[in-house]
């Protein structure tokens, strides 16, 4: 068997993360730029950061034959200071040459402020010139449903395709919108917030497996890296074919992830 997690945060995780990931059949990951669990004082940190992305984490991975790709951007959770987002984006456009680089994310809300918003809406800008694809973070709790909306609307706003835009962090309450206009949804799998591979199953049962993946967005908080392989178990375990059970963690991801070019698994 084998999987893809396309969200996870391995910057944050052991190189013996790394090792189980590979052992339990992940072949790809894809790491969205986030935020470091504490503001970084200067853009400077950023350019670090995501040399980091672009150079040293696919060497790491590489040592496991997991490819590793990755998303730029500011997050949400520092981007309430829109001259100090400004420096940082600036540094952006250079890093979208790197090879594994997929496009703009994760972007989107925190606390929904009007901020976050202007900053949204000038990372949408940016993959529009550049021609990325986005990948979105939404806002957990009881903002997620205003914050999708918000975020789907600026998105729509612009001229990006919604089949080249990932809405990640779906719940029950937000994927069918997602999915009806157009969007591809993800659903992360935490050990005990968001979805847990039990619900995740059930959406699946739900809402079918169209434009639909997850990941274990796992980071430095508790979270769990082999959460989709995880995932995979509970969905055999309730008799879906293996069909299906790939489809949703390695056939949908190669399916949207390849539309970029830079996304090459072999
Ligand atoms: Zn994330």
């Amino acid at each position: 068997m084998r999987y893809i997690d396309p969200h996870i945060h391995m910057v944050s995780r052991t190189t013996d993360d790394y090792q189980r990931m590979a052992q339990a059949g992940c072949i790809a990951v894809t790491e969205p730029a986030f935020w470091a669990g504490f503001d970084r004082s200067s853009a400077q940190g950023f350019y670090d950061y995501y040399r980091q992305l672009t150079e040293y984490e696919p060497k790491r991975a590489a040592q496991f034959g997991i490819k590793h790709f990755t998303w730029l951007c500011i997050n949400p959770k520092e981007a309430d200071d829109p001259g100090f987002a400004r420096e940082v984006i600036a540094l952006i456009p250079d890093f979208l040459e790197k090879e594994t680089v997929l496009g703009i994310g994760e972007i989107g809300l925190n606390k929904n402020t009007k901020n976050e918003l202007i900053i949204l809406e000038e990372q949408i800008a940016l993959a529009e010139k550049y021609n990325q694809m986005v990948l979105v973070h939404t806002p957990h709790l009881e903002d997620k449903q205003k914050g999708t909306r918000i975020i789907m609307d600026a998105i729509s706003a612009s001229s990006i395709e919604p089949g080249r835009v990932l809405i990640d962090h779906v719940e029950e309450h937000t994927v069918s919108e997602v999915l009806d206009r157009g969007f591809w949804a993800g659903m992360t799998l935490y050990p005990d917030t968001k979805v847990t591979p039990q619900r995740a199953a059930d959406i699946i049962e739900m809402f079918g497996t169209e434009r639909l993946w997850m990941n274990s967005a796992g980071d430095w908080g508790c979270s769990d890296p082999l959460a989709v392989p995880k995932a995979r178990l509970e969905m055999a375990k309730r008799g879906h074919s293996s069909e299906t059970i790939d489809q949703v963690t390695f056939g949908n991801p190669q399916t949207f992830l390849g539309q970029s070019e830079n996304f090459k698994l072999e």
